[in-house]
């Protein structure tokens, strides 16, 4: 259900206090106010962990563990280690998975990781504005996806099964127009946050038009958010199960509070040639 308008009043009053009872930002209160009203209406969190710790953090962990992506257990597939769910191209992260088998980490680390930490540090510019790509490559967000499911929660992985087939497969060429209209959001936040974090959100209502899960990841002051396509439970929403709403990212107080900029960039969709013979219009 889309927030009332008591409800974005309500919120949009608690910026305009937190802001110090300044006038003249009302505009984007309210529009701040509505996107993150709305947000917190539409989803539950699901998943939630601090990237920077001073104990590694390691999620999953069965007592025989089972690769989140091949599916393979041991001693089928080997687990040597826990694996950094987030490549170090982002920081000095210990937020861990027991559930991805050596084969699998080398894989990515080799691909989609790697295609990630370019993407990744071609957004980070440290003046303070939100430069770089103008979309994301298909590897980088094959990598971003993978963090959601390692992130999950377990009962969740069901609803994933295409997404995580898509994910390990090295072919980036797919049908383009399952994926139109995908895309992940870049924000730069005010003030870097205190504790990098990821987080995973869950929809709350079935019927509505939002993707069922969002992952964000947050650094600095740099969140990038992505909806993991393919779920099972978007196969109702056509297009509009394939990116974040957005939300406001405000940090700061008083006269230092305001929302993050953002930027939305498409994926880079790479079409398979077409076969001769094969009409082009149909
Ligand atoms: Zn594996």
């Amino acid at each position: 259900m889309p927030p009332t308008w008591e409800q974005i009043q309500l919120a949009a009053y608690e910026r305009w206090e937190r802001r110090g009872r300044a006038h003249g930002a009302d505009r984007e209160d309210w529009a701040a106010a509505e996107m993150d009203v709305a947000f917190q209406l539409g989803f539950r969190p699901a998943a939630e962990y601090p990237l920077a710790s001073d104990e590694p953090v390691v999620v999953g962990g069965r007592p025989k563990p089972g690769c989140r992506f091949c599916e393979r257990a041991a001693p089928r597939a080997r687990f040597s280690q826990a694996r950094l769910i987030v490549p170090d191209a982002v920081g000095a992260t210990r937020l861990a998975t027991a559930e991805t088998c050596d084969d699998c980490y080398e894989q990515f680390a080799g691909s989609i990781d790697a295609d990630f930490g370019r993407f990744w540090r071609s957004l980070a510019s440290e003046d303070g504005t939100l430069d770089g790509p103008a979309s994301v490559p298909v590897g980088a967000y094959k990598a971003m996806v993978r963090m959601a499911i390692a992130v999950m929660p377990s009962r969740e992985l069901q609803h994933f099964a295409d997404t995580i087939e898509w994910v390990g497969n090295p072919d980036h060429d797919f049908d383009g127009s399952l994926f139109s209209g995908t895309a992940c959001l870049a924000y730069r936040t005010r003030h870097a946050y205190g504790v990098p974090w990821v987080s995973l959100s869950r929809r709350i209502d079935a019927d509505a038009p939002l993707p069922y899960a969002i992952f964000a990841l947050a650094w600095g002051r740099l969140v990038i958010e992505v909806a993991p396509p393919l779920c099972s439970k978007d196969q109702d929403h056509d297009g509009v199960a394939l990116r974040p709403p957005g939300r406001s990212f405000t940090t700061g107080f008083g006269g230092e509070m305001g929302a993050a900029a953002r930027r939305v960039l498409p994926l880079e969709v790479v079409e398979r040639p077409r076969r001769r013979g094969m009409r082009l219009f149909a």
